[in-house]
């Protein structure tokens, strides 16, 4: 089968059909619109937009309330704000690149403008004198309070205009397509919605005891909602034309995973039951015996492997379970029946990690265990694929490079992918094309270290039977947690120094800006250069996500072989890498990002022998649910209790920005936040596949269509 990726009929290129009936203005091109060209039909095709349909339910990431305007003396770092005043001074200074420094004064005090990227119109406008109305997140910069790239206007002459009088939607941004362009596109879509009527795929049935307003008036509502808009509720998600709009598309994820797993299902998959004797041997050869969370899971996934369609079952564990061990087992299950495994990790470091792990433990027992990334080329590659397509390698572990065209595998009975998230369903999909050779298709084994409770499980893994390994092996020693505001960042410069002292090493995480990657990775520089400065004689590396691949990953490989005594990184930083000396966790900002992410983090330290300590930075003043979460961080290092509490914590009036889950990409929904819906998802679900099987296709390119792939975080 081919899973859904379908686009909507008519998506590609900008021709209108010549005769037959306008297609459903809902199919029509983007390019069908006024002022939307080739060019930036590819840079919308990024953002998943296609069609009209794509740009009704591009929905707004979030809601900036520009209706007033601030003085910029009482402005804080994190503001969001709107500020008027006079240029005072316009200067180009040459940093590695040339940069254009804007101050701007109010009488109530002064702000600086920042430019990376500036043409030389801007330049001409923004001279002494000139009055501005500006737009952007204020940060502390080198010399004070600072926005940099903000959204501004001439205020004065005839361009002078008020503040906006709703709220103004924020919407997903790509590279060269501006908020602004998307609020005029947006727009234009919702005016040939109201024209036509949305269609609603949900039966009626359906709708009644949903209680929810209609798809048409939800739609117009979190597009540009009236001045008079709850805030506080939309701000947090809950206003009920988002849950209208949330609570279809947890249904269409739902139904697309539900049927992707049936169709699996119906697969022919090779038995393996052996008699255990090389699993029994490697037991014997470990310095641990398993949990008894790790030998009920090997008993599931046994069980699993015995079965003659093939097994699809995803191993949820905290950080440092033992999930490794657990995969290595069923891979001797498939060797010992005379087929092959393969394990594939998101990332070359994981893969390389889990490689000489695997040939620690297969070794012994005579097996060999093959290595493929992308980075292996020429001769070696050759060899390499040459052992894998003859069967003379029974195990094979390495990156997406294994479902690359080129290798064959030689009767491929399981395949193990680790941190599912960090692939999508669909390469996990091409993966087991790969091992349909002779009409079997491989038994898949889905590795996760994100802790989600079981109601979201059904939804999230709807495709997937899910095992949990809910001990840790004995003896750790748990992170100590502490949380500090901002104003005491000496003091944890100074904790770095100590550790770094002490031989040990420490990363240091920056906030995440959803809608800029540029603007992220400026920060983290900046950061990386405050720190390096501040701690002479430590080596102070980078990570950021918009480096190169192979770039991240040479320093990731810097900082485990000890060569880097700080690591500065956005949110990047690597699942499930391992450096057990590294002891030392810092969140910037720590306040704004999920539980969920700071338990991932946290779980970067604490690996080795070493007492390691997690430092969760904030800025004043906290809210109360912000101090509440910080304290569950604080109060416990169980990932699925600090999960359970998140859930209880969510509710009305806090700002979440972030679809933190990070299990499947949504445009509304948020699988934490909505789980109150996902009882009716299911039940929805239900009917649909009963009664309205029509609509499901409709429904499921509405939602996942062009653009979303599961998965991806
Ligand atoms: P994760 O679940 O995060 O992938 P790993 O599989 O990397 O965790 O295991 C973390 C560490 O714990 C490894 O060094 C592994 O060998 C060790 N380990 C696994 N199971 C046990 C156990 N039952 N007792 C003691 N140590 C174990
Ligand atoms: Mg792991």
């Amino acid at each position: 089968m081919s899973p859904e990726r379908g686009k909507a009929a008519g998506a590609t290129g900008g021709v209108r059909p010549q005769a037959g009936p306008e297609p459903s203005y809902e199919a029509r091109p983007v390019t069908t619109l006024k002022g939307v060209g080739y060019s930036l039909a590819q840079r919308l095709a990024k953002l998943g937009v296609e069609t009209l349909q794509d740009l009704l339910f591009l929905l707004p990431l979030r809601y900036e309330d520009r209706t007033r305007t601030v003085p910029i003396g009482s402005l804080k770092p994190g503001d969001r704000a709107v500020v008027e005043g006079e240029v005072q001074l316009a200067e180009v200074v040459f940093r590695r690149k040339r940069v254009l420094l804007v101050r701007l004064a109010d009488g109530t005090g002064f702000l600086t403008l920042r430019f990376f990227y500036f043409s030389g119109a801007q330049q001409e406008q923004l001279q002494r004198g000139t009055r501005l109305k500006c737009f952007g997140e204020v940060r502390r910069g080198p010399m004070g309070l600072e926005i940099v790239h903000p959204e501004y206007r001439r205020a004065d002459g005839r361009d002078a205009q008020a503040v906006e009088d709703v709220l103004t939607p924020v919407y997903p941004a790509t590279e060269g397509v501006q908020q602004g362009r998307l609020r005029v596109l947006t727009a234009l879509a919702l005016k040939e919605a109201a024209a036509h009527s949305v269609r609603d795929w949900l039966p009626p049935e359906l709708l009644q005891d949903l209680r929810l307003p209609p798809l048409d008036a939800a739609l117009e509502y979190v597009h540009r909602p009236p001045p008079d808009a709850p805030l506080d509720l939309l701000a947090a998600g809950r206003h009920p034309a988002q849950r209208r709009l949330a609570f279809e598309e947890l249904l269409a994820h739902h139904l697309s995973l539900r049927q992707l797993r049936r169709e699996l299902q119906r697969d022919p998959a090779w038995p393996l039951a052996g008699a255990g004797e090389l699993e029994r041997r490697l037991l014997e050869s470990l310095p641990f015996s398993l949990t008894g969370a790790q030998q009920r899971v090997l008993a599931e996934v046994r069980a699993d492997l015995a079965q003659a369609h093939p097994m699809l079952r995803l191993v949820q564990g905290d950080v440092g379970s033992g999930k490794t061990v657990i995969a290595a087992l069923a891979a001797l299950r498939a060797v010992e029946a005379g087929y092959q495994a393969a394990l594939m990790a998101p990332t070359e470091l994981l893969a390389e990690q889990h490689w000489q792990n695997f040939d620690r433990w297969l070794a012994p027992l005579g097996l060999e265990v093959a290595f493929l990334s992308g980075k292996l080329a020429g001769k070696a590659r050759q060899a390499v694929l040459e052992r894998i397509g003859t069967g003379r390698v029974p195990v094979i572990v390495g990156t997406h490079a294994l479902f690359q065209e080129g290798v064959r595998f030689n009767r491929l009975a399981l395949v193990v992918v680790d941190e599912q998230h960090r692939f999508g369903v669909h390469q996990r999909l091409a993966l087991r094309e790969k091992g349909a050779a002779g009409g079997r298709f491989p038994h898949q084994l889905i590795m996760t270290a994100t802790p989600i409770p079981r109601t979201l499980a059904m939804t999230a893994y709807a495709d997937l039977d899910v095992s949990v390994i809910d001990e840790l092996p004995p003896g750790r020693t748990p992170v100590t947690t502490v949380v500090l505001p901002e104003s005491r960042r000496d003091e944890i410069v100074e904790r770095i120094h100590a550790a770094v002292g002490e031989g040990r090493q420490a990363y240091w995480v920056c906030p995440l800006i959803e809608e800029s990657d540029a603007l992220e990775a400026q920060a983290a520089e900046d950061t990386a250069a405050a720190l390096a400065e501040a701690l002479p004689g430590i080596k102070v590396a980078l990570v950021h996500g918009r480096m190169p691949a192979a770039e991240k990953e040479r320093t990731m490989a810097r900082f485990k072989a000890g060569e880097i005594g700080l690591l500065v990184a956005t949110t990047v930083i690597e699942v499930g890498v391992d450096v057990p000396n590294a002891s030392l966790m810092i969140i910037e900002n720590a306040e704004r990002m999920g539980l969920a992410q700071l338990h991932q983090l946290r779980g970067r330290v604490g690996r080795g022998q070493h007492a390691s300590s997690c430092v969760l930075m904030y800025r004043a003043p906290l809210s109360e649910t912000a101090r509440e979460r910080l304290k569950v961080m604080r109060e416990t290092t169980d990932g699925f209790e600090v999960a359970r509490r998140d859930l209880e914590l969510r509710g009305p009036g806090e700002l979440l920005g972030t679809r933190q889950t990070g299990l499947m990409q949504m445009k509304v929904a948020d699988l934490m936040r909505d789980a109150d819906l996902l009882p009716r998802v299911q039940r929805a679900a239900e009917v649909m596949l009963e009664r309205h099987t029509a609509n499901i296709a409709p429904l499921k390119r509405r939602w996942i269509g062009a653009g979303t792939r599961y998965g991806k975080v």
